[in-house]
């Protein structure tokens, strides 16, 4: 199953799956970023601030690759990164988006998945 939900901008960003805060409030001075085991991919429009070694080797045998920080297709097409996420339909996986509220702010986007092993 597949879910998505969008938390607003103060909201912290916390693992569905083992409740690690994944992002800590960006206005918070001594926040820093930091992801789990389960998660996938953190990323928001500046780039692509994680992503795991398992979703990396995913996306380039579907021929995607993310050297210059950005997801993009080996073959330049355009494409929706979120709906590339979905079609793996990866089981037990949850997107977070936490909107951009306030102007300067940033959207930031985390993929959670639970792992099979
Ligand atoms: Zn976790």
């Amino acid at each position: 199953m597949n879910s998505s939900v969008t938390l607003f901008t103060s909201e912290r960003i916390h693992c569905i799956f083992c409740g690690q805060e994944v992002i800590p409030d960006l206005n918070d001075e001594n926040g820093v970023l930091d992801h789990c085991a389960h998660t996938q991919i953190i990323s928001h429009s500046e780039g692509i601030e994680y992503i795991s070694e398992g979703l990396e080797k995913l996306l380039a045998e579907m021929g995607f690759n993310t050297d210059d920080g950005f997801l993009s297709r080996d073959d330049d097409e355009d494409f929706d990164q979120w709906e590339v996420l979905e079609d793996l339909e990866i089981p037990n996986s949850l997107l977070v988006t936490r909107g951009s509220g306030t102007p300067g702010d940033i959207e930031v986007n985390v993929y959670f998945a639970l792992a099979d092993s």
